[in-house]
């Protein structure tokens, strides 16, 4: 199985790169993020708990992300491997991400990080919410939270992959085939 972590801070580019890695691989793609907005576009409780912090770019909590991942890993059983984007935030998430896929009899491949600076993704998330109409795309200062938020609890998710020599780290700033064409370099060798 193929079963890579796409990483990188809001903004970095995951989702654009998860849409080609998909099709090249047949992957299955789990975006925490998406799974959240459905559950609030069919208006679910965990729709409703989840937009207030979603909405101030805050990071929900642990427990809901995880089950929700687990969940998913459960209806897929048949996957060639799975895109886990905007998956593990924590590192609480990613001992649990390797609990869940051990008692599966797989593993995570490895770790690629999208690398941008933060003037960078300040610029493309505003634009990217004049497009998408995200609340938490439109305004600076949620931006700057989900920022902060990144750098203090989900960064440190690249150290837990770094000790397990799977963590490999790619310049997000160029065209997007060209980061593909990294990025398919370096699962190459996984
Ligand atoms: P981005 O990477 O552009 O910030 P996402 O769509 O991945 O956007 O996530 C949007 C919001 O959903 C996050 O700011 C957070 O509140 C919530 N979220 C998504 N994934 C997780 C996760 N794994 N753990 C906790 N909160 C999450």
């Amino acid at each position: 199985m193929l079963n890579l972590v796409l990483f990188g801070p809001p903004g970095a580019g995951k989702g654009t790169q998860s849409q080609k890695l998909i099709e090249k691989y047949q992957l299955v793609h789990l975006s925490t993020g998406d799974i959240l907005r459905n559950e609030i576009a069919n208006g679910t409780e965990l729709g409703l708990e989840a937009k207030k912090l979603m909405d101030q770019g805050i990071l929900v909590p642990d427990h809901v992300v995880i089950g929700m991942i687990s969940n998913k890993l459960d209806s897929n059983k048949d996957a060639k491997g799975f895109i886990f984007d905007g998956f593990p935030r924590t590192v609480a998430q990613a001992e649990a991400l390797d609990a869940l896929l051990a008692s599966k009899n797989t593993a995570i491949s490895g770790m690629v990080a999208l690398e941008v600076d933060d003037d960078e993704l300040q610029k493309r998330l505003l634009l990217r919410g004049k497009d998408s109409g995200r609340p938490d795309d439109a305004n600076p200062e949620i931006i700057r939270r989900r920022i902060d938020e990144y750098n203090s609890k989900t960064a440190p998710v690249a150290s837990f992959y770094k000790e397990q020599g799977k963590y490999h780290s790619i310049n997000g700033i160029g065209s997007i085939d060209a980061i593909f064409a990294e990025i398919t370099k370096v699962i190459g060798n996984f």
